[in-house]
């Protein structure tokens, strides 16, 4: 589909097809991912899952995880945007390889959401953001000291904005449980 579709008067915008659109540009990178359309304003929010950031040893130490988020009004934020999706992906570990399936599939995640990022921007949405499953994982050695090493690619995750992941994306029908047994779910939220 093209951006004839967004664009032209008269034309129908049929946020499903465009959503369909964006994940086979991402498969053509990472063909395990798989995205729901949602209602940004349906997301839950919780003070108990910003609580939860606290006690994460990542706060604090990951320039995009609490505190480290703009004050703003997060619920607010997210109805300004129409739509929505969840992208997701399902992980397979085995007890020797969760460390490491829970940091590649956090990565795997986070690089398909840039790409759907791009990919709205080339299709007129220059305000698309999204947010990942985990703390930003991007760089190898870890954190920049002094700031972020790359501040343009660096995203969020979805629950340091106050949503409860685990309610939100039930409400679709995708069911994250905790501990995570057998494999791994890594849900993130793309809004345009
Ligand atoms: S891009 Fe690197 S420095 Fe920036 S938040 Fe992510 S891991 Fe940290």
């Amino acid at each position: 589909m093209s951006i004839d579709k967004m664009g032209m008067e008269g034309f129908m915008y049929d946020p499903q097809i465009f959503l369909e659109d964006m994940l086979a540009d991402a498969r053509n990178i990472f063909p395990d991912i798989y995205a729901v359309l949602v209602k940004p304003e349906e997301m839950i929010f919780e003070e108990r899952s910003a609580m939860n950031c606290f006690y994460c040893g990542k706060y604090n130490r990951n320039w995009k995880c609490p505190p480290n988020l703009p004050k703003i009004d997060y619920p607010k934020m997210f109805t300004e945007y129409e739509y929505g999706a969840f992208v997701y992906l399902k992980s397979p570990f085995a007890d020797e390889t969760y460390e490491d399936v829970r940091a590649q599939s956090s990565i795997r995640l986070h690089r398909t959401l840039l790409r759907m990022e791009k990919y709205l921007w080339e299709h007129g949405n220059a305000v698309a953001i999204s947010f990942g499953a985990g703390s930003c994982k991007l760089c190898k050695g870890g954190c920049g000291k002094e700031r972020c090493n790359n501040p343009y690619a660096a995203r969020s995750p979805l629950e340091a904005t106050g949503v409860n992941v685990i309610k939100s994306a039930g409400k679709y029908n995708i069911s994250i449980k905790f501990p995570p047994k057998d494999f791994i779910v890594r849900l993130g939220l793309i809004l345009w």
